[in-house]
């Protein structure tokens, strides 16, 4: 199911009912917005077979959303950075000439792209410039900065929308989850995500990482850094756990900022909350002065790239909670 994107799914109907389509699509927005659901909705609307496609019903669609058509290519990441290397892309410019087998293109989808690496990029180059008319090139990726300009000249660049906390209430209780229980899914992740708002539901560890947002919150809060050491280094031995509290984190601490700027202002602003928890946030927006929760912000923005970096856990967790603590 595909929420709050109406205007990019009549893109990519037009597309196939005119067959007038680019060659090379970017997706970008933020995790779990859906990219690689709409990437896939597109090669569904090019390869279906149906009279109203995406049909779900013919072969076509059968074996897309099994993942096993031949004439749609996952390309695979690889290295340390998940980018790809120069040899894969290679392979994929030798792979692209030849037609297509069982269908009138071939799709390649390139995911997750922010760590492309330029050789990569310049590997792509002519295929992306000049590609034979079977051929289509997906890309999913947070943000188009990681494409070089001439890569970027060569696409088109289709902005994902997050769903809203709306959409994602209502399709977590169509699955029947507890009226109660969907509401402090919405509230822990923001509710801009399906997928993250069902791992939270399914996850009693993520559940767990939601309620020590809290205390950590709380605990900078109160500068107590005995407390926020002893939280942060409980995440030293796993990279998906350091996360999904550094993005809680984030949004505590955006919602402390935000929960400011309406005390600042005379007049009541009505704004939308999207912490994990909401009375340790305000605690935080009491004892903190904005620019501290700006650098805050900066500190967790800067462990998030030295994640993807691969520096070492405990490393990074020491950095993030001098930072935190900093005096000013
Ligand atoms: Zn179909």
């Amino acid at each position: 199911m595909i929420y709050n994107n109406q205007n990019n799914l009549d893109l990519m109907q037009k597309f196939r009912k005119t067959g007038h389509f680019p060659h090379a699509c970017l997706f970008y927005g933020e995790k779990g917005s859906g990219r690689k659901t709409l990437a896939e909705y597109f090669a569904k609307t090019l390869l279906c077979t149906g009279n109203s496609a995406p049909c779900g019903e013919c072969s076509a669609c059968r074996k897309l959303t099994k993942h096993v058509h031949p004439d749609f290519i996952s390309v695979e990441h690889s290295g340390k950075l998940q980018g790809f290397s120069v040899e894969t892309i290679r392979s994929v410019c030798r792979n692209a000439i030849s037609a297509p087998n069982e269908s009138n293109y071939k799709i390649y989808l390139f995911s997750d792209c922010d760590n492309i690496s330029i050789s990569a990029q310049n590997t792509l180059l002519k295929l992306t410039e000049e590609p034979p008319k079977h051929v289509v090139l997906l890309f999913t990726a947070v943000s188009k900065e990681a494409f070089l300009e001439t890569m970027l000249s060569r696409m088109m660049q289709i902005p994902v929308n997050p769903c809203t906390p709306e959409n994602c209430r209502n399709a977590l209780l169509a699955k029947n989850f507890p009226p109660e229980k969907v509401s402090q899914a919405v509230q822990a992740t923001g509710g801009t995500s399906v997928g993250m708002a069902l791992q939270w539901l399914n996850s009693p560890e993520m559940q767990e990482i939601s309620r020590q947002v809290k205390e950590l919150t709380i605990a900078l809060a109160k500068r107590q850094p005995y407390a926020v050491f002893q939280l942060l280094y409980q995440y030293e031995k796993s990279r998906p756990h350091v996360e999904m509290l550094l993005s809680l984190l984030l949004r505590q601490i955006r919602d402390a900022l935000a929960l400011k700027y309406q005390n600042q202002n005379a007049e009541t602003i009505p704004i939308q909350l999207l912490g994990c928890e909401t009375s340790s946030a305000a605690l935080l927006s009491k004892y903190a002065t904005t620019g501290k929760l700006f650098r805050m912000e900066n500190a967790i923005d800067n462990a998030q790239n030295a994640l993807q970096a691969n520096v070492s856990l405990k490393l990074l967790l020491s950095a993030l909670g001098g930072a935190l603590l900093y005096k000013n």
